[in-house]
């Protein structure tokens, strides 16, 4: 079961940050009846029947070292996080692959979410710096947008987004942007008004961050389910059977934001009757 995976000239590696709390199943998603999970519950919830995730981010860089190093996704960051009463992890494991926070190039954020912007900033007292100074954090505009109007409070994104304008190190992200060559940002909308993937492409090969566009593996073959994050289901819904279409028509490998690390990279393949997950 793989950490890391290669689309053509790029390396794709996991970066996890810490354990997601757990949490009942009928908080998560209020709108899926117990019963409809009897055939996912091996497969999907923790032994003890919980909804599981894990927090982390994805290293893009070149196999051969050259070219930008992108971090997509930071983690909840330092803490220590209230469940564990541990810190995030996210700055050792990037040592781990031989990469400082100096290294990083461009951070791509996929929403404003906290448990994908912890690490984004580090304060002293009442001063924010970037926690990776020689970087460009693309925010979608629509996220931007939407949670710079105090009615939309999100003490997250005022913490660890919103500093970035002044450190002079935002770039807000509008539809498709090309970060380096044969990386884009994809507009899937729904988890929150700006929500976007991160597409990679090279040597014939196409490879796809997801963020939050689904958080357990039961979506793939349930592409209505909706966990109570979502912004608007209409539209999550939406973008999610869009996605996971074309990965699964296109074969593309997937590099998910909450599954278990070891089966988190994966490929949506047809099953009996219903698409589900091939972990890679
Ligand atoms: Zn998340």
């Amino acid at each position: 079961m793989s950490t890391e995976q290669k689309i053509g000239e790029y390396l794709i590696s996991i970066v996890d940050d810490h354990p997601g709390a757990s949490r009942d199943i009928e908080v998560v998603y209020p709108d899926v009846r117990a019963n409809e999970w009897d055939s996912y519950r091996s497969i999907a919830l923790s032994s003890s029947g919980k909804f599981q995730s894990q927090w982390r981010g994805h290293l893009i860089s070149r196999s051969d070292g050259s070219g930008p190093k992108i971090l997509v996704d930071t983690g909840m960051g330092p803490g220590p996080h209230e469940h564990t009463g541990r810190h995030g992890e996210l700055l050792e494991n990037l040592s781990e692959l031989n990469v400082t926070a100096d290294d990083i190039d461009v951070v791509v954020t996929t929403h404003c979410h906290g448990d994908h912007i912890g690490w984004n900033v580090t304060w002293d007292g009442q001063t924010p710096t970037a926690t990776f100074p020689n970087a460009t954090y693309y925010v979608a505009a629509n996220d931007w947008r939407y949670y710079s109007n105090p009615e939309n409070g999100n003490e997250a994104f005022d913490r660890s987004v919103a500093p970035l304008e002044d450190l002079g190190v935002l770039q807000l992200a509008v539809g498709e942007v090309e970060i380096a060559p044969g990386v884009t940002t994809l507009p899937t909308n729904g988890h929150t008004p700006g929500h976007q993937c991160v597409k990679i492409e090279s040597g014939g090969e196409i490879g796809v961050i997801t963020g939050d566009l689904f958080h357990n593996v039961a979506q793939v073959s349930e592409q209505h389910w909706c966990p109570s994050f979502d912004w608007r289901t209409d539209l999550s819904t939406a973008s999610r059977r869009w996605l996971m279409w074309r990965a699964q028509s296109e074969g593309w490998t997937v590099f998910s934001g909450h599954l278990p690390t070891g089966s988190s990279i994966g490929r949506i393949v047809q099953g009996e009757g219903k698409p589900g997950w091939e972990p890679v």
